[in-house]
């Protein structure tokens, strides 16, 4: 199969019609009118066999992963999705791995309501990426950088459950977990929810907002340093599901759902004159928001545990940084 039969056979069937799109696959370039008034809001995410995911993964998984990852960075500054293009490097033209690929992708499309437009097809060691495309008003989008002193950080759904599937898939036979419990952490893993809707409702409350790829540790760092503030969190207060809390090892739980990683949710911060309206919304919102700290003007990031306050990086929390906390 040459690569314009591969593309025929598999990506043209995903074009969706969608009226804000002039000209999608088949041309040099993509063609698409955002709305009046929007800003265009633009991301790309790549997926590496080896580095991100296990050689052999399901090629459905890896579909569902690759957008969700890259839609939860529109989520995150408030954006509503657009456009995909979509960057191919395959070892090989396999019908099985493409049908099953196109299959997922197709699914996780209508699910983001996500238009595909474009992309590339190459030859080489499994590599994936998407380039996402959205929108949100102008001047409207969430940054990193707007937090200040005094401010509640928040986090949506839980944390840690996505490194404890990652966990689960090299312990296929650990005895300890649950059937539920494991099918449940494995899905966590494999398919991100980003907080779409979440993040167009943050929009007209939050003051700076990030999404969750490598962990709460590291992306409420990068919102620290780029707002030039400092932040204490309450280690009690972290969400943790229900298999979080059931995981046969709790200092591994705790450690994951501080710095694991991918798990797709949003940590924003919010001034406590804005709490109480946006605490009114979320009332009826269908994701979990928890507060688990504040900002203040002392740098770096503090820890509350068992009472006492440790700053993240120092003396007993290095572990915290260790190579095989991903
Ligand atoms: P060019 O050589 O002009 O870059 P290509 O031959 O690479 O164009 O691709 C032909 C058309 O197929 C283009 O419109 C491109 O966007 C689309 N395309 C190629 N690969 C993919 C893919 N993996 N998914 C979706 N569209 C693709
Ligand atoms: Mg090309």
């Amino acid at each position: 199969m040459d690569e314009f039969a591969l593309i025929r056979r598999y990506f043209q069937p995903l074009q969706r019609d969608d009226s804000s799109v002039c000209v999608g696959m088949g041309d040099d370039c993509a063609l698409v009118t955002p709305p009046p008034g929007q800003q265009l809001v633009i991301s790309t995410d790549t997926l590496v066999e080896g580095t991100h995911f296990l050689p052999g993964s399901p090629a459905q998984e890896l579909a569902w992963r690759l957008l969700g990852a890259s839609i939860s960075d529109l989520a995150a500054m408030g954006a509503q999705p657009g456009w995909l293009t979509l960057s191919l490097t395959l070892p090989q033209a396999d019908p099985h791995w493409l049908a099953q690929f196109a299959q997922g992708l197709s699914a996780a499309l209508d699910c983001y309501n996500i238009t595909l437009v474009g992309g590339d097809t190459t030859r080489g060691p499994l590599s994936l990426t998407a380039q996402v495309q959205g929108w949100l008003p102008a001047g409207s989008a969430l940054l990193r950088s707007k937090a200040a002193v005094d401010d509640y950080i928040c986090v949506t759904g839980t944390l840690g459950d996505s490194r404890a599937g990652l966990a689960l898939l090299s312990a296929p036979d650990d005895q300890r977990v649950s059937e539920p419990d494991r099918t449940y952490l494995l899905n966590r893993f494999y398919r991100p929810q980003p907080r779409l809707a979440t993040g167009q409702l943050l929009r007209a409350f939050a003051s700076a907002c990030i999404d969750l790829s490598d962990g709460l540790q590291g992306d409420l760092a990068h919102i620290l340093s780029a707002s030039g503030v400092g932040a204490r969190i309450d280690s009690a207060l972290l969400p943790r599901s229900a298999a979080l809390q059931r995981w046969p090892d709790q200092q591994h739980a705790l450690r994951w759902a501080l710095a694991g990683g991918e798990d797709f949710e949003l940590c924003f911060t919010v001034s406590p004159k804005r709490w109480p309206a946006l605490a009114a919304q979320l009332a009826e919102h269908p994701v979990a928001v928890t507060r688990i700290g504040y900002i203040t003007d002392v740098p770096g990031l503090w820890l509350q545990q068992h009472g006492q306050w440790q700053p993240m990086e120092a003396g007993g929390y290095n572990h915290f940084n260790r190579q095989d906390n991903r």
